[in-house]
Order: structure tokens, then C-alpha cells, then sequence
């Protein structure tokens, strides 16, 4: 199984991911993740990619592309895996596509995902509050387009993110769970 995470930040992409990742045995990959370890090197990609990211701007698709196909080509995601965090923009996910099986949407409004943030700890250093502005103003402008492109695929099952973990964890698996069986 190919699946697909989107959810603004805050939304519980990574805490569901990795509860996922658990149960279908899937490896769990974060685009945000590999992105923020380029950032950490002192070259001059590393450089340019730190200041995007703090800006909590999108890497450029071309880019963005590169890096995680480039990722995908391993063995261990040949038979499936957890993305959280790509694709984010359309041009992305027609590149993408027969990357996908199903798409799972965290619903979440933004101020429940700017009162999440803002009450945990975190050694991120995009997590300024302009930053956290940005980055959800990016979500609705480039994002929620994607989740309209899945839904004309009929891939894209909406869960709503507001709920406990356990609640939304159920809802997904439940979802999937029957696509999967049917
Ligand atoms: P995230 O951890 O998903 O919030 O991602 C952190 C940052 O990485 C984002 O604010 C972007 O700068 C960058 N990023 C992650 N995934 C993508 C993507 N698919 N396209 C463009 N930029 C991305």
C-alpha cells in the first residue's frame, strides 16, 4: 500500500504515521524530515535549504522532486509505504503519480492547529510563529488543491484530525481496513 498523508502542521501527520507505519508494517517517510537533515549541512544547498525552510516556504517541486524519488527508488519502499508531507503541490503529485493508493486527509482548522503548536515543545528551528503563518497560508493556496486532485481520483478519504489520537487512528484504519478488504 501506497499511502499519502495531508494535514496543515499540527495535524497529527507524523503521530498517525508512525502509529501506521506500525500497523501495516510500512516504512514511514517524512519529506519535512529528510529536508530539515539536508539543512543541517554546511554547503551551500544546506544553506539555501535552512532559509527556505525557516521562512516556512515550499522547496522548490523540481527539487523537492529530485530529492524524494530519489529516496523512493530504495528497496525497502518497493512494497509501499507512509508519506507525510509529499506531495504538497499539484505539479507535484501529477509527477507523482502511480505513487499513490490512497490518500488520507487530517482535517484540522487552523486554530486548532495553531493552539497544538503553540503549546508544545519543539527543537524546530521553522517553528516561529510567522513561519507557522506562512506555512498554513501555503497549505490552503497549494495543498488543498492536491486533496481535490485525489478526490477526482477517488483516492482520497477525509478523517476528521480534532479528535484523540486513538479516535483518529481508528477512523483511519477503519477507512482502509475496508478498502483494503473490499
Ligand atoms: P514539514 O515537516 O512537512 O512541515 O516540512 C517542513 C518544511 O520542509 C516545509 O515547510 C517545506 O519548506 C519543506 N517541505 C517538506 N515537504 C515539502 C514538499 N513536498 N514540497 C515543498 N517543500 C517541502
Amino acid at each position: 500500500m501506497k499511502l499519502v498523508l495531508i494535514g496543515i502542521q499540527g495535524a497529527g501527520k507524523s503521530t498517525q504515521g508512525n502509529l501506521l507505519s506500525e500497523r501495516y508494517n510500512l516504512p514511514y517517510l517524512s519529506s519535512g524530515h529528510i529536508f530539515r537533515e539536508m539543512a543541517k549541512e554546511k554547503t551551500k544547498l544546506g544553506r539555501w535549504l535552512k532559509e527556505t525552510l525557516n521562512a516556512g516556504a515550499l522547496v522548490p517541486d523540481d527539487t523537492t522532486l529530485e530529492v524524494v524519488l530519489t529516496y523512493l527508488e530504495k528497496p525497502e519502499y518497493e512494497a509501499g509505504y507512509i508519506l507525510d508531507g509529499f506531495p504538497r503541490t499539484v505539479p507535484q503529485a501529477e509527477a507523482f503519480n502511480g505513487g499513490v493508493d490512497q490518500v488520507v486527509y487530517l482535517a484540522v482548522s487552523d486554530r486548532e492547529a495553531l493552539w497544538r503548536i503553540s503549546g508544545r515543545v519543539s527543537d524546530r528551528e521553522d517553528e516561529t510563529l510567522s513561519a507557522i503563518r506562512k506555512r498554513i497560508e501555503l497549505f490552503h493556496e497549494h495543498t488543498e488543491p492536491v486533496t481535490q486532485y485525489y478526490k477526482s481520483q477517488e483516492k482520497l478519504c477525509i478523517v476528521d484530525g480534532e479528535e484523540t489520537v486513538e479516535e483518529v487512528f481508528a477512523a483511519i484504519t477503519k477507512q482502509l481496513d475496508t478498502i483494503h478488504t473490499s
